[in-house]
This record gives structure tokens, C-alpha cells and sequence, in this order.
């Protein structure tokens, strides 16, 4: 007897590999603006130092203290600055190229497509994301996925951002499933994992860096493949 009807994915750092795609773009900006030229020792302190920064600016934005428009652009701000950069326009010039080209990167996680397409013959699959509406589906379209997905669930669409409730019951609501009959992917405990399970729905963590943790979770996986052995 078949349990589930839906399948909610996480998208970036569950089927997109952000910090893959992410590097790569970020490598790239170093080089066409010529960051070595501004005393910015390689493009690997450059990453590592905006990666800090937008992680915390992130969760910022998650929490609501900062605006979508002040994210992007201040964090390469903060991030020439730490380098002793004053150049805001420049900072500008890269937050656009940024925007434009890293959600066109297509790095997924190993058996992305293998996975998907055996789901997809079983069961209704969606995607509930954090991430921002334009830059989300184009992520998708490139690297097409999404050919697998009936709805897909942006925090800009619905209003609301995970972890908040809404933006589950919005996503519930909008593929027609009951939480009993729906199950939540995501790489996040306290964004997807634990909410989903607030919600009644079954929860699959997708811990391929196997953190520590102590939450009790219905399925935890390492690598994506192991979701056709439980579903
Ligand atoms: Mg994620």
C-alpha cells in the first residue's frame, strides 16, 4: 500500500548544490573584474569571506531584519569592504552578475535525475523553497528539473518563509494534499525538517555531510538515492 501521495523538496543544498554553483560563479567574478587587481589575495579568500557574510545576512533576511533589496546589495559591499575595497558601484556591478549567472549553474547533488524521475512515475512532486521567485525558476529551468514538479512553492510567492507555518499550509493547500499523505525533503532541520513534522507530514533529512544531531526524524539519507529504497 502506497502511504504518500506528495513529495516536498527543499531546493538549494538538497537537489541544487548551492555551494558548488555558488563557487563557481563567485570564481568567475573574481576574474572578469579583475579582483586580484584590487588587492584581494585569491578568489578562495573571496568566497569564503562572502559566503560568511551572506550566511549571516541570510538569516537575517529569514528572520525578517533586512529586506531582500539590502541582502543583495550589501553583502559584496561587506565583503570589498572587508578587504579594504570602498567601492560600492563596483559592489553593485557584481551583485547583478551574480544574480544573473549563478542560478544558470547546474551542479546537482549525485542521482538528482536518476531519483526524480523514479519518484516522478509514484508520486506528485513539489518544491517548497526559500529562495527568490525569479532566481528559483530559473535554477529549475536550467538545469531541468523542472519537468518533475506539479507545484513549485517560493517564500515570495506565498508570502511567508520557512520555517513559518504558512508557507507549508500555502504549499499544502496549493497541491491539494493532505499533510498525512505528504512527506517534506530538505538539508535543514530547523527550515524543513522540524516544521514539516509540526505539520503532521513525514520527513526525510537529507544530511549528506552526516552532522550530528538528536532530533527524532522519520528517514535520514546521505545521498539521494537511498529515497528509492524507502519510497
Ligand atoms: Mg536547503
Amino acid at each position: 500500500m502506497k502511504k504518500y501521495k506528495h513529495i516536498f523538496f527543499d531546493l538549494d543544498r538538497t537537489l541544487w548544490d548551492f555551494e558548488k554553483n555558488s563557487s563557481e560563479a563567485l570564481s568567475e567574478i573574481f576574474c572578469e573584474f579583475k579582483l586580484e587587481e584590487k588587492s584581494i589575495p585569491s578568489s578562495e579568500e573571496f568566497i569564503s569571506v562572502y559566503q560568511k557574510i551572506n550566511d549571516e545576512m541570510w538569516d537575517d533576511y529569514r528572520n525578517g531584519h533586512i529586506s531582500k533589496k539590502v541582502l543583495r546589495s550589501e553583502r559584496y559591499d561587506k565583503t570589498l569592504q572587508y578587504f579594504g575595497v570602498e567601492n560600492q558601484e563596483l559592489a553593485e556591478r557584481i551583485g547583478c552578475h551574480y544574480i544573473a549567472e549563478s542560478p544558470k549553474k547546474t551542479h546537482l547533488f549525485p542521482f538528482a535525475h536518476e531519483t526524480l524521475s523514479y519518484l516522478k512515475e509514484k508520486y506528485s512532486l513539489h518544491i517548497i523553497t526559500n529562495g527568490f521567485e525569479e532566481v528559483q525558476h530559473i535554477k529549475l529551468l536550467h538545469s531541468n528539473l523542472m519537468q518533475y514538479f506539479t507545484e513549485v512553492i517560493t517564500s515570495e510567492q506565498a508570502g511567508y518563509k520557512k520555517p513559518a507555518k504558512e508557507i507549508f499550509e500555502f504549499a499544502l493547500q496549493k497541491a491539494n494534499a493532505k499533510p498525512s499523505e505528504s512527506l517534506m525533503i530538505g538539508d535543514d532541520l530547523q527550515v524543513d525538517i522540524l516544521p514539516a513534522k509540526a505539520m503532521g507530514m513525514r520527513q526525510v533529512y537529507f544530511n549528506p555531510e552526516k552532522q550530528n544531531h538528536s532530533e527524532k526524524i522519520d528517514f535520514v539519507i546521505c545521498s539521494l538515492d537511498e529515497l528509492t529504497e524507502i519510497l
